[in-house]
């Protein structure tokens, strides 16, 4: 059975399995919709109007549940010219469906289906199987919000991280505060580089998700079991609604939402009182519109020179004991996360920004390979993390310095002892969109690295990924997605890459 992610156990027995137009299915109630997910496929596919049935005895595909199995597992037992799918729960019978997809090759228009009898019994290896995109720097409206949890859920991925907020816009409506989206959304010039020269030029990019949407995509996501994880970056990354409300920052002196790329110094001051009202107000919104247990504060990259010479600041330092520019930034953190902490959320924030004095009940994103092996080791002391190296994860990075095979090789227990390994939550992959402009460009960056992230997510394995990738890519090709065509293998031809074995652990 060749599925992509790699599944955990599978195998082909001898016989086969045939359905025509006069098929039907059976359904436990609780998979009325992922039943009907198949059906769609398979009508797409071949043009037959599957029929549902009560009498078990009649159907040729059975979806049943076992709470035995675990969360998000599944079985699938073809035999006996009966496809049936067991599971525990809805995420097991909606993955059971994206095997069947491949098993079954629903991408491809066929004149019946049939496939070699066989077994699959597939559980994922970590719960967390995220994807970060950076809607802040260039705006990717809903649709294609949508397409990407469409392809991420092909592929068994569960988490998707919207990167919100950065200097250069903020992304969400606010009611409290309506500037965010009348100042913060918009910005007028960007920096571009064309014919060797880096310039800004005067052309304006704007775009938000307004609380309606968001709460579509909440909705479309939970149905392929995706959590849309809500990103708010601070005490950096800020410029954008600071340009709205001026008072945030410690100088009061910025105009205009950030042009260029690079970090900028205006943070939000950690000493005004303000400040910590604001952001709360914010988070409560993000809470009433983000059912996901997680909220990520970014916390990365905090360039403080704007604190060292802030009244507020160096009397908030004072007033804490304080020595450091560091211990502000964790005590700024740390309000956010006991306010978050009381409506159930669990705080995410990068590497970067965690110190020893971080509470431990922040989960800690590994980014940086600098400082990775630190990071890691705080998993000793009972820190979870999510695993996103950037030299393997960012796909934001052209094909000649991040080839896919570099995703593939990704060790998510690298520096973990075995004891710690519980405290790896999962991986997670990433676009950061400075330099992608257009869906397009979006899609060719993020398409196929996305199924080497989500084959290390899901599985240990990763034989013939090469030969499985075909199927999938035949999928990009009839969703019209743009994907890197370097991949496609023709008939008998290897790929000098293909990775045999599974990682070492
Ligand atoms: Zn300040």
């Amino acid at each position: 059975m060749k599925i992509l992610p790699f599944p955990q156990k599978s195998e082909n027995v001898s016989g086969s399995f045939t359905i025509d137009g006069h098929a039907k299915i059976f359904c436990d109630s609780d998979f009325t919709a992922q039943a009907e997910m198949l059906a769609d496929l398979v009508y797409d596919s071949c043009g037959f109007f599957l029929q549902f049935t009560d009498i078990i005895s009649e159907a040729q595909i059975i979806f049943s549940t076992d709470a035995a199995l675990p969360a998000e597992g599944y079985v699938i037992m073809i035999s006996r010219g009966v496809a049936t799918v067991t599971a525990s729960g809805k995420a097991g019978a909606f993955y059971a469906v994206q095997s069947l997809r491949q098993i079954f090759k629903l991408d491809t228009k066929q004149s019946e289906i049939s496939c070699a009898d066989g077994y699959v019994e597939d559980s994922p290896r970590f719960a967390y199987r995220g994807f970060m995109v950076d809607i802040a720097r260039h705006y990717f409206g809903l649709d294609i919000l949508k397409t990407l949890v469409d392809v991420m859920s092909q592929v068994k991925l569960n988490v998707l991280h919207l990167h919100l907020t950065d200097d250069q816009g903020f992304r969400l409506q606010i009611d409290k505060y309506p500037l965010l989206t009348e100042i913060a959304s918009k910005r007028f010039g960007s920096e571009v580089s064309r014919n060797g020269e880096t310039f800004v030029d005067d052309v304006p990019h704007s775009g938000y998700l307004s609380k309606d949407e968001v709460k579509d995509l909440v909705a479309y996501a939970a149905a392929r079991n995706v959590e849309i994880v809500p990103e708010i970056d601070l005490p950096g990354h800020f410029v954008a609604a600071i340009a709205a409300y001026p008072e945030l920052s410690c100088t009061g002196s910025v105009s205009e939402v950030r042009k260029k790329w690079s970090t900028s110094k205006e943070i939000l001051c950690a000493g005004n009182d303000k400040v910590y009202e604001f952001v709360n107000n914010v988070l409560d919104e993000v809470c009433e519109l983000f059912p996901s247990r997680y909220v990520h504060l970014g916390g990365e990259e905090v360039a403080k020179d704007r604190w060292c010479n802030c009244k507020l600041c160096r009397e908030r330092m004072a007033e804490l004991h304080m020595d450091s520019l560091e211990e502000l930034q964790t005590h700024m953190i740390e309000m956010f996360r006991i306010h978050l902490e009381q409506k159930g959320k669990i705080v995410i924030i990068r590497n970067d920004g965690v110190t020893k004095s971080t509470d431990k009940a922040v989960v800690s994103q590994v980014w940086t390979p600098t400082k990775h092996y630190r990071a890691v080791r705080d998993t000793r002391f009972g820190r979870q993390i999510i695993v996103s190296p950037r030299r393997k994860v960012n796909f934001n990075r052209a094909y000649n310095i991040l080839p896919l095979e570099y995703t593939l090789k990704l060790k998510p227990f690298k520096g973990v002892r075995k004891a710690d390994r519980a405290n790896v939550l999962g991986i997670e992959g990433a676009i950061w969109t400075q330099h992608v402009e257009d869906p397009d460009q979006l899609f060719f960056q993020i398409l196929p690295r996305l199924d080497a992230l989500a084959e290390c997510a899901w599985s240990k394995r990763k034989k013939d990924f090469y030969i499985r990738l075909q199927k999938r890519l035949v999928c990009y090709e009839r969703l019209g997605l743009n994907y890197n065509r370097k991949y496609v293998r023709k008939k008998g031809e290897k790929h000098a890459d293909s990775v045999q074995q599974g990682d070492t652990l």
